[in-house]
């Protein structure tokens, strides 16, 4: 196993380092990389899913790529409008509802991704849950008006029952992202009927399968997304990306350009706005590079341990 630690290039939910642990098996290696707040109970599931990649143990894939998104943060519109264009993809999702930033700023952001990616492009918003119900009923009128139309709009509002409240009031489809953390999520959001479109992280949600059954539980169209992972992990969503039936939307998979480096010779790096399906080969160098001080690695050895003693 390898305890790794790479810098992100920007600051993301907090933290300036992304750490975790590569786990080899069988069918070859896996990712473990709860984020470090997060206890035994909560990293347990995210075990299971570097244990399943390292088994091998994935379920077939039904498409050989795997559409994706570019994200364009809560910029001014000329960098909205550069981040889009330079992104490849036929997919953006735009970053709105920022803490100190105007209505107007979102609305302007958006009329410059649809420029900078023309009217066939799809463009989602992302409000990470900040507005409340009345503010995300007009602010997702306003930014469907300015987009020329939203594909859908992702956790506009923090509780399931404000995104029935919302989903309710407004024609734009609604995603639930960070209301499924856990496996008996998405299951709430089926039965409050809180969203059209769920968003599932392999990791979180324990697993490939896991995620399958979950999808076809809850009968909604599933957007694979990632947990900043490198491309190791990130090929574990591209794999349960390849293997639903049905995948009406771009994933949110295009995340290691995130990070400052990677582990594999190859990384996951979307071409023409797709991933391609497989498994990237892990290199030994690049590894070494990155391997976390001996501090780091006892803790995260401590902690696997923790997890993997960790009884329900
Ligand atoms: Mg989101």
């Amino acid at each position: 196993m390898n305890v790794f630690s790479i810098p992100l290039r920007t600051r993301f939910r907090g933290i300036t380092l992304r750490e975790g642990m590569l786990l080899r098996g069988p069918g070859g290696w896996g990712e473990w990389s709860p984020f470090l707040e997060y206890d035994a109970r909560v990293a347990e599931p995210w075990l299971r899913c570097a244990e399943e990649a390292a088994a091998g143990d994935w379920p077939a894939p039904v498409r050989d790529r795997v559409a994706v998104n570019v994200t364009v943060p809560a910029v001014g519109p000329d960098q909205a409008h550069r981040i889009a264009a330079a992104g490849g993809c036929r997919t953006a999702k735009v970053k709105v509802a920022e803490p100190g930033q105007a209505l107007a700023e979102d609305e302007a952001r958006l009329e410059a991704v649809r420029d900078a990616l023309g009217p066939d492009a799809a463009i989602r918003v992302d409000a990470n849950g900040a507005w409340s119900v009345d503010e995300a009923v007009a602010a997702i009128s306003a930014l469907d008006r300015a987009a020329g139309g939203l594909e859908y709009a992702e956790q506009p509002c923090a509780s399931v029952e404000d995104l029935a409240a919302v989903r309710r009031r407004v024609a734009v489809p609604i995603a639930a992202d960070e209301s499924i953390r856990r496996a008996e999520d998405p299951y709430r959001v089926r039965d409050l009927e809180a969203a059209d479109i769920a968003v599932l992280k392999v990791q979180p949600l324990g697993g490939v399968r896991a995620c399958l059954r979950i999808a076809e539980d809850i009968g909604l169209p599933v957007v694979v997304s990632s947990a900043l992972e490198t491309s190791v992990g990130i090929a574990a969503g591209i794999a349960l990306a390849a293997a639903l039936p049905e995948l009406p939307y771009a994933c949110g998979l295009a995340t290691v350009q995130l990070l400052t480096a990677d582990v594999v010779a190859e990384p996951l790096l979307p071409v023409d706005g797709f991933l391609p399906v497989g498994r990237p080969r892990v290199d030994p160098a690049a590894v070494d590079l990155l391997v976390a001080r001996p501090e780091r690695v006892a803790h995260w050895q401590a902690r696997l341990a923790e997890v993997r003693g960790w009884v329900p």
